[in-house]
């Protein structure tokens, strides 16, 4: 896969975020490589089905079509033209700063990290003398090593779902819901007859409204949240009218499809023997705890539950990035504090499509200016700044409505799994803590193998912290995802040459 030429700027995810960075940079003279596990592009906001299934009308599963038309026709625009070259099926595990420039860098580091801190963009050295080389898997088995040479990376790899556990929620039938989302968006395909959609969040809303529409009885929508607390936040509500209307808009279809909505409830058991039948659903008090009298059991052979999105931080991690909290921060133009490194979409904290869009516009108008040597105008893109402003002050309201479910970890069995890679219990993880005096995730992970096995933690990390009343924060990870030794064994030669 080595580009031939050196690719100027190297966007990693072709999601709403890396689609309109690219976009944006190619449009202003720069030479874009864009990198994608997925074999189309989309991400997951606007997943399409594989090619070979033909969908006949492929924009059913989906919200925004008309955005996506428009993005979709500009790339192959693009490629066509060969500003952009696009590479699909290819996973990234590293991108290596080059040595030359990390040793110019480290005289600079610390009054650059002072400067962003405070001030933000100003004294930002722009981008880099030796550049960047990204690393990935490709082939029929993610086996086959390959490079790509950039002066800049757009980081733009989205997040995933986190699950937490309860009894029951390892069995055959349980999924994730964007796995659920995933499924039908990507493979046309419905995961069982009945389904109950649980947790928190509002990608809720489009799976369960998703599965109905596709044909799967929604025997009920389980919110651990109270949606009215919405109302405290009438002010991000107000400068978001498009928001309100989806809202509204997910309402009616619920009515239509007869979809039960639950708020202040939560899944307490999933049952069944080989797979799920049924689960035990409950009301939940001020306090989160379960009603007494309140549960019913609801059978089911599908349960699609999700409490929350986490940004992906790894391939920044790696480069040296600071990651605050769970998320890689940026300043006014996406930029993080390592020079030639630009982050945009859910990398930089969750907040949706739109906000993601926002982003990616933005960092690549201000790479192409970075790339050319010239100051950003900001102007350029004031209609995006704006967007950006408030949706993230949607989303942080947002966050404040949708917490995962108080007492989550109370109603935890001792036998119920947490690390399914390593198998390893509630009743482990507590055991660490009480009997042998973990104090963090990595004591427990030491003690317990939790986090150990192929996920590294992605999965389970929120529900070990949780357990072990530790706060999550981001694990070090060298590598984005598992590597062949023999691809390791091969890198050195290939980042020399
Ligand atoms: C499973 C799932 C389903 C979702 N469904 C919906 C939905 O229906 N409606 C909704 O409003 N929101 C949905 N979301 C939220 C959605 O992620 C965002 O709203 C939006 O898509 C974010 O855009 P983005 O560009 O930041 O990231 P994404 O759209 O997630 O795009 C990131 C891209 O980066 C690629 N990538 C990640 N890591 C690597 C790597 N190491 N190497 C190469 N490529 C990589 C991924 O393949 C992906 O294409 C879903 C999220 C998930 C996880």
């Amino acid at each position: 896969m080595t580009a031939a030429e050196r690719a100027r700027l190297a966007v990693i995810g072709a999601g709403p975020a890396g689609l309109a960075a690219a976009l944006a940079a190619a449009g202003r003279g720069v030479r874009v490589t864009l990198i994608d596990s997925a074999p189309r592009a989309g991400g997951q906001f606007y997943r399409q089905s594989a090619a070979g299934l033909r969908a006949r009308r492929p924009r059913v599963p989906h919200h925004g079509w008309r955005t996506w038309e428009r993005l979709s026709r500009a790339l192959a625009d693009q490629v066509e033209a060969g500003t952009i070259t696009h590479l699909t099926d290819h996973h990234v595990w590293l991108v290596e700063r080059q040595e030359r420039q990390e040793r110019q860098e480290r005289q600079e580091r610390v009054e650059r990290v002072e400067v962003f801190e405070g001030s933000g963009a100003a004294a930002h050295p722009s981008t880099s003398a030796g550049g960047f080389v990204v690393h990935a898997l490709t082939g029929p088995f993610q086996e086959e090593p390959g490079t790509v040479r950039a002066d800049a990376v757009l980081l733009a790899t989205g997040g995933y779902e986190k699950v937490l556990p309860f009894p029951g929620w390892t069995l055959p039938g349980v999924i994730a819901a964007g796995g659920a989302q995933a499924m039908l968006k990507g493979s046309l395909v419905v995961p069982g007859r009945t389904a109950v959609v649980a947790g928190t969040g509002p990608l809720l809303l489009p799976v369960a409204t998703g599965l109905a529409a596709a044909g799967v009885e929604v025997a009920a929508l389980v919110e651990s949240a109270d949606p009215r607390a919405f109302l405290r936040h009438a002010g991000a509500l107000a400068a978001q009218p498009g928001k309100v209307a989806e809202g509204a808009g997910y309402a009616a279809r619920l009515l239509r499809h007869r979809i039960r909505l639950r708020t202040r409830h939560t899944v307490v058991e999933a049952h069944g023997e080989d797979r799920l039948v049924a689960v035990t659903v409950a009301a939940l008090d001020p306090d989160g705890r379960v009603r007494p009298g309140s549960e019913r059991r609801i059978p089911c052979d599908t349960l699609a539950v999700g409490h929350g999105m986490l940004p992906h931080t790894d391939l920044a991690d790696s480069l040296g990035c600071r990651v605050e909290g769970l998320r890689v921060p940026v300043d006014e133009e996406q930029r993080t504090d390592v020079p030639g490194v630009w982050a945009a979409g859910e990398t930089t904290g969750v907040g949706g499509a739109a906000l993601s869009l926002a982003e990616g516009h933005i960092a690549g108008h201000s790479i192409a200016a970075r790339l050319h040597g010239t100051e950003p105008d900001p102007r350029e893109w004031s209609a995006a700044t704006g967007s950006r402003t408030r949706l993230r002050a949607f989303s942080a309201a947002l966050d404040t409505v949708y917490a995962p479910p108080a007492r989550w970890t109370e109603r935890v069995t001792d036998d119920t799994v947490v690390c399914r890679c390593e198998e390893v219990t509630a009743g482990s993880v507590r055991a660490a803590v009480d009997e042998l005096g973990a104090g963090d995730v990595r004591t427990v992970k030491l003690l317990t193998r939790a986090g150990m096995g192929w996920c590294q933690g992605r999965m389970c990390e929120p529900a070990v912290a949780g357990l072990a009343g530790c706060e999550q924060v981001p694990v070090r990870r060298l590598l984005a995802r598992p590597v062949p030794l023999g691809v390791l064994a091969g890198t050195e030669a290939t980042t020399d040459g």
